[in-house]
C-alpha cells in the first residue's frame, strides 16, 4: 500500500551550520533504495516533508528521522493512503524557501517537474511556506528547559468510610494553574474500600443501585475535602448524567450532604460525560439548571473521548471544560491532536469556557499545551490521585543548566 506521510520539524541549534545539499544527496541515497520520493523543504528553522511510498518503508523511514538529533519538535501532519505517488520518479526535491519567492511560485514549479496535485498535499505546503501556521503553532523550547520539582505535601488523611453502606473511599488529584502556581481544585475519584478503581467499585454495586450509589457517595467525598480545609481551591466530583435524572431529589440530596460538611455548592464543580447515553435530555437539562441556580459549578468531562464531544457542548455550556487524555496523549507531535485542540480553544474562547488538560503526562505535552493557551492542567505530571488526601505536587521550574 502506498503511504504518505507529513511531517514538520525544527533544526537543532548546534546544527544550524549544516549543509542542506550534502544532506539530502546522503539521504537520497538511502531513499532510492526504499522506493521513497517526496520532497523537502526548509525555511533556515523549520523543516517540511513529504515522504510517500509503500507503508512499512515511510514508517520505518520516519522512526529513523524522529531519532536525528539535527532536528526536533518533529510534528506529524499527515498521514494518508493514496492509489498513485504524487512525486513519480523524482526523488526527494528539496527547496530552500529562503530563495523561494512566493507559495504560487513553488505551487507552480512543483507541478512544472511532474507533480500531480493533491489539495491537502498542497494545503500544508502552502501553509508552511507563508509561515502563518507559526502565529498558532505552541512553541516548545529545546529539551531540558524545565524541571518538575516537589512543592508542599500534605500529609495522607486516615478516613475510614468501611462499614456504611455503601462502603467507599475518595482519592484526590489536583487540577492546577502552573504559571500561578496554584491549585484550581481537587478532583474527587471514587475508590472502593480497599482503593480499587471506580470501575471495580461500580462493578460490586448491582445496576439497579448504581445512580443512587454514585449520588449518596459522595457525602465522603465531601467529608474529604472539609478535613483538607478548601481555601480557594474547589471540589470537583464526577456524576453520571443520569444519576441526576433518575433519583429523586437527587440536587437536594448533595446539597444537604454539602451543608453537612460546612461547605457551599459554589465551592463545588460537577464534573459530567456522555459516558452513559442521556436519555431523558429534558430531565438532565432542567437539574442542570437548578445546580446552576443553586451555584454549583459544572465541567463536561473528558471532552473528544468519543462520548462527550460537541453534541452535549451545544446542549449546555458549562464552566469549564476538560479535554480527554486521548487528545492530549503526545499532543506535541502530533498535527492533527493539534488543529483539533486549536479549534476547542476556539471554541471555547468564544463562549469563555476554561480549559482543563486532562491526563498530562509528559512534560513536552504540557509545554505545547500551555503555549497553544490552555492555563489548567490534571495529570499525572503534577500529581497522581492520593487516596483519602493530597499527594505531592510537582511544579515546573526553569533549570538554570538548560540556559
Ligand atoms: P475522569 O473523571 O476522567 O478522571 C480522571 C481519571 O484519569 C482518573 O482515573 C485518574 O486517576 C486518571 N488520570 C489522571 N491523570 C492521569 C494521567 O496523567 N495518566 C493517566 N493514565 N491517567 C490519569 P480513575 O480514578 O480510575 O477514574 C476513572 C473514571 O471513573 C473517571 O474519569 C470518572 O469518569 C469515573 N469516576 C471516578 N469517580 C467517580 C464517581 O464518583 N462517580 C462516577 N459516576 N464516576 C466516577
Ligand atoms: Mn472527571
Ligand atoms: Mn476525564
Amino acid at each position: 500500500m502506498l503511504a504518505i506521510l507529513i511531517y514538520r520539524s525544527r533544526i537543532c541549534a548546534k546544527s544550524l551550520s549544516f549543509n542542506i545539499d550534502k544532506l539530502v544527496s546522503s539521504a537520497s541515497r538511502i531513499n532510492k533504495k526504499q522506493g521513497i520520493t517526496g520532497v523537502l523543504m526548509f525555511d533556515g528553522t523549520y523543516f517540511l516533508q513529504i515522504l510517500e511510498g509503500g507503508a512499512e518503508n515511510v514508517d520505518q523511514l520516519y522512526a529513523k528521522i524522529k531519532m536525528d538529533r539535527r532536528h526536533h519538535h518533529i510534528v506529524e501532519l499527515m498521514r494518508d493512503y493514496a492509489p498513485r505517488r504524487s512525486f513519480p520518479g523524482n526523488g526527494m526535491a528539496v527547496y530552500d524557501m529562503r530563495s523561494v519567492r512566493s507559495a504560487n511560485d513553488l505551487m507552480r514549479e512543483l507541478v512544472a517537474i511532474g507533480i500531480s496535485r493533491d489539495e491537502r498535499m498542497f494545503g500544508f505546503i502552502r501553509a508552511f511556506v507563508s509561515g502563518q501556521w507559526k502565529e498558532k503553532a505552541g512553541r516548545i523550547e529545546e529539551t531540558n528547559r524545565w524541571l518538575l520539582t516537589p512543592g508542599r505535601t500534605v500529609p495522607l488523611l486516615s478516613a475510614d468510610n468501611s462499614g456504611i453502606y455503601p462502603p467507599c473511599k475518595f482519592a484526590l488529584q489536583p487540577i492546577v494553574s502552573p504559571s500561578q502556581n496554584r491549585i484550581c481544585s481537587f478532583e474527587a475519584l471514587i475508590r472502593s474500600p480497599d482503593g480499587g478503581t471506580p470501575q471495580y467499585y461500580f462493578s460490586s454495586i448491582p445496576e439497579n443501585k448504581i445512580h443512587e450509589a454514585d449520588i449518596y457517595s459522595k457525602i465522603y467525598a465531601f467529608e474529604l475535602a472539609s478535613k483538607i480545609g478548601l481555601g480557594d481551591e474547589k471540589i470537583s466530583i464526577n456524576l453520571l448524567p443520569m444519576s441526576l435524572v433518575d433519583v429523586p431529589g437527587a440536587v437536594d440530596i448533595l446539597l444537604g450532604q454539602i451543608r453537612r460538611c460546612n461547605l457551599s455548592p459554589e465551592q463545588v464543580i460537577i464534573e459530567v460525560t456522555e459516558d452513559e447515553v442521556i436519555s431523558r435530555f429534558d430531565a438532565f437539562s432542567s437539574e442542570i439548571k437548578r445546580l446552576r441556580s443553586e451555584g454549583f459549578g459544572l465541567a463536561i468531562d473528558d471532552f473528544g473521548a468519543g462520548f462527550a464531544g460537541l453534541s452535549l457542548l451545544t446542549k449546555f455550556q458549562p464552566g469549564s471544560l476538560k479535554i480527554d487524555k486521548c487528545i492530549v496523549e503526545n499532543v506535541h507531535a502530533d498535527g492533527v491532536k493539534q488543529a483539533v485542540v486549536q479549534a476547542i480553544i476556539s471554541c471555547c474562547n468564544d463562549l469563555s469556557i476554561s480549559i482543563v488538560a486532562e491526563g498530562v503526562e509528559k512534560t513536552e505535552e504540557w509545554e505545547w499545551l500551555n503555549a497553544a493557551g490552555i492555563k489548567y492542567f490534571q495529570g499525572f505530571l503534577f500529581a497522581r490521585p492520593s487516596l483519602n488526601g493530597i499527594p505531592e505536587i510537582r511544579w515546573p521550574v526553569i533549570n538554570d543548566n538548560s540556559i
